[in-house]
């Protein structure tokens, strides 16, 4: 059975990445290197943070929170809470890489240690942890990077091979195997309530919510966010549409994601 090897932030140089509450993780979104897959797992760990560094000046190092590379080691580079980046689902994802180029023009086949590790671990992650918003619910998203982004991520191969063990999880959690041996008592932390989850319809508790976000700004930029336009406009953008759906879900009058954006726009120029 593969085991998680830890390598926590020893792959983040620059600093600590923002933080947020583990419950907000929603989805688990499996991605690829784009690159021949590496006989040197360490080697491979180190050039994939060069690579983050060097897209963005905020990002803190290696910016996926699970690797698992050909030998079908899984390594885990970043804690739940780090909040590192995804396509527009940063705020309630974690991100998963397999590393190898499983698309043309390569089209390389991840390897059998590499499926073993990643259908362990998606089932570990989307069964075993009450403390997510989906809780054991089947429901806990498993997707790949072109379900949420513009990209070709992680590749066709990979995506195909995907949906298959999505299907597999999905299917074992419905109709479980008896447990041979009795399961260890979970004890979920206990919820704290947090303003950015309680949506409320009424003026005074929508003032409080932005205030919260602007909270969450400040630590945002504490981290260094500010020097990155690019990921401040997909923050907005990501806020506004979480915002959204969740006064959606509660079926208020939602203000329109135009409305939102302004808003969050002025609360930005405040700080
Ligand atoms: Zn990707």
């Amino acid at each position: 059975m593969p085991t998680i090897i830890n390598s926590i932030h020893k792959y983040r140089p620059r600093g600590n990445w923002g933080q947020r509450p583990v419950k907000n993780i929603q989805k688990l979104v499996v991605h690829h290197s784009a690159a021949e897959a590496s006989d040197n797992p360490e080697a491979r760990l180190t050039q994939i943070m060069g690579w983050h560094l060097a897209n963005s000046p905020a990002w803190m190092g290696l910016s996926y929170h699970y690797v698992i590379t050909k030998n079908g080691n899984i390594y885990q580079t970043n804690n739940h809470e780090d909040l590192t980046w995804t396509d527009g689902v940063n705020w309630n994802s974690l991100g998963i890489l397999v590393d190898g180029y499983f698309h043309a023009p390569n089209n390389n086949q991840p390897t059998s240690q590499q499926l073993e590790s990643l259908e362990w671990l998606l089932t570990e992650l989307a069964t075993k942890h009450p403390e997510f918003s989906a809780g054991n619910n089947p429901l806990l998203d498993i997707v790949g990077h072109r379900d949420v982004g513009q990209t070709a991520c992680p590749g066709d191969i990979l995506y195909s091979k995907l949906v298959e063990i999505k299907q597999r999880i999905n299917q074992n959690i419905k109709n479980p195997q008896p447990a041979k041996t009795p399961l260890p008592t979970i004890n979920p932390q206990p919820v704290k309530p947090d303003a950015t989850n309680i949506i409320y319809p009424t003026e005074q508790t929508w003032q409080k919510l932005l205030q919260a976000t602007n909270q969450e700004h400040l630590d945002y930029l504490k981290n260094g966010l500010n020097e990155n336009e690019v990921n401040l406009n997909l923050f907005v953008d990501n806020y506004a549409d979480r915002i959204n759906e969740r006064k959606q879900a509660e079926k208020s009058p939602a203000k329109d994601t135009t409305q939102i954006k302004n808003l969050l726009n002025q609360i930005l120029n405040l700080i």
